[in-house]
């Protein structure tokens, strides 16, 4: 339902809109990622844009104006994003060609009469270029023009374009209001929404998206093939890994080895601590020098995921970047 925030930012929506007079001219939108900043941005939009807001400024979702946002439609409304090729893959930048396209939407004035609404999403994928292009703008908007700026790392967006916008820090929820809405919205018990919360570092959305059935069953299995090493053979690993994505299985090697971190330090596991035992175990193998040599590998190799030449090596040698952790380890090399 896009004319809602997530029932944590609800409250905040209401007052933001209650204010509508005084909405900067850009708005950059902060906050943990996963948290709904997204959902929040949109709904804001939808509400502006609303030609027959509820009280409470809420959009109506009934109007010819919000049939229009969710068809994506609005002709007083653009989005930026990052674009995803015919193959699915999401380029990592917003193009410049995307920012250039705004001019003919920006030269004209407002089809409805209402606000013009840009929205940024997520505004770290601008690059220096695209950034650029867009400062001037950005500076002088035109009458009825806002853009909304959405960025989990706003600290990744040159100074210019951050002090020209006005922050809005959105709140992450609460665990139990997270570990509720996940329930909800999944049907898991409170225990397997505890754990994909926690795997998620706290992001209900990323949480969902773990609990659906095929990525929890694929999260289980990779999971497991990373908490046996060291003590199975890596090639097996890499057998299990390759076949699913790389992000994936890298992101849960990252998360493993700062709760290797923690345990070593004598704390508890953030992201999987149904696997204290085994965390605990294999923390008592390694040093924290170690442990950092390893997390600063594999976020070398995390740069490099999209696109490897050969997926084979680079499981082998993400593998090989974890295994550091544990002792020396012979490099891979090509076999015949
Ligand atoms: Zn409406």
């Amino acid at each position: 339902m896009i004319f809602q925030a997530l029932p944590w930012h609800q409250s905040a929506l209401v007052g933001q809109l209650h204010d509508a007079q005084r909405l900067p001219h850009a708005l950059l939108l902060r906050g943990a990622s996963g948290i709904g900043k997204t959902r929040y941005a949109m709904a804001l939009a939808a509400s502006l844009l609303c030609e027959t807001p509820l009280d409470s400024g809420l959009a109506c979702g009934r109007c010819l104006a919000c049939g229009w946002v969710a068809a994506d439609t609005h002709p007083d409304l653009r989005q930026l994003t990052r674009l995803v090729d015919d193959d699915g893959k999401q380029a990592n930048d917003i193009k410049i060609d995307q920012v250039r396209a705004l001019s003919a939407f920006l030269g004209v004035g407002s089809h409805r009469g209402g606000r013009r609404l840009v929205l940024i999403d997520p505004a770290e994928a601008m690059n220096h270029v695209t950034a650029n292009a867009l400062l001037k703008t950005l500076e002088e908007p035109g009458g009825g023009l806002c853009f909304i700026l959405v960025a989990n790392r706003p600290d990744a967006l040159p100074a210019t374009i951050r002090s020209r916008c006005q922050l809005r820090l959105l709140d992450s929820p609460g665990a139990e209001q997270a570990s509720e809405w996940v329930r909800t919205e999944t049907g898991c018990s409170p225990a397997e929404a505890q754990a994909w919360l926690a795997m998620a570092g706290g992001s209900p959305l990323q949480a969902i998206r773990f609990a659906e059935p095929s990525q929890a069953s694929a999260h289980r299995t990779m999971l497991e093939a990373i908490a046996r090493l060291p003590d199975t053979s890596w090639i097996a690993t890499a057998d299990v890994l390759q076949p699913f994505e790389g992000r994936q299985w890298l992101a849960l090697m990252q998360r493993w080895l700062l709760d290797l971190a923690r345990c070593r330090m004598g704390g508890s596991p953030r992201y999987f601590p149904a696997q204290t035992a085994r965390l605990r175990d294999l923390a008592s193998r390694t040093d924290p020098q170690r442990l950092a040599d390893a997390s600063r590998d594999l976020a070398g190799q995390y740069r490099s995921v999209g696109h490897p030449l050969n997926p084979r090596l680079f499981c082998e040698e993400s593998l090989a970047a974890y295994l550091g952790a544990f002792g020396p380890v012979a490099k891979p090399g090509p076999r015949g």
